[in-house]
């Protein structure tokens, strides 16, 4: 399958509809999820046209991968998380429950998180 770029995240990067930003470098863009489930809940994405994880760490440059792990280090010093922890998930696929096929990864963070995953069965 290859990237669709008509999904929401390419649009937000297009500045075809608005986002709460919070960072941005040459290589990622980070904003607050429109749903979030944390006090604070940021998506962290790269620019490049990526599905996500493996499609990114295949594909991606050096300088993209270095772009996006320092724009999520800098997200995580905005908030101040590094002292009381914080959680970076990233949903891959049908069975990891993604829904915006464009890689991002979350940043939660403010508050006890509880467990990684609730049990389906
Ligand atoms: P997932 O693909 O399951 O890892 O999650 C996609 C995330 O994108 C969800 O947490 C949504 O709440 C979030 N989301 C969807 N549309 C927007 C939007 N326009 N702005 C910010 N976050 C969004």
């Amino acid at each position: 399958m290859s990237y669709d770029s008509s999904n929401i995240f390419a649009r937000i990067l297009r500045q075809e509809i608005a986002c709460q930003k919070i960072f941005e470098n040459d290589q990622a863009l980070a904003f607050k999820d429109i749903d979030p489930k944390a006090t604070h809940h940021i998506l962290i994405i790269p620019k490049g046209p990526y599905r996500h994880f493996h499609d990114f760490h295949q594909q991606a440059t050096l300088e993209e991968i270095q772009g996006f792990y320092q724009a999520i280090t800098h997200v995580i010093n905005v908030y101040r998380l590094e002292e009381k922890g914080y959680r970076l998930i990233t949903n891959c696929g049908q069975d990891g429950g993604q829904i915006v096929d464009h890689y991002h990864v979350h940043l939660l963070g403010g508050q006890p998180l509880g467990p990684l995953v609730s049990c389906p069965f």
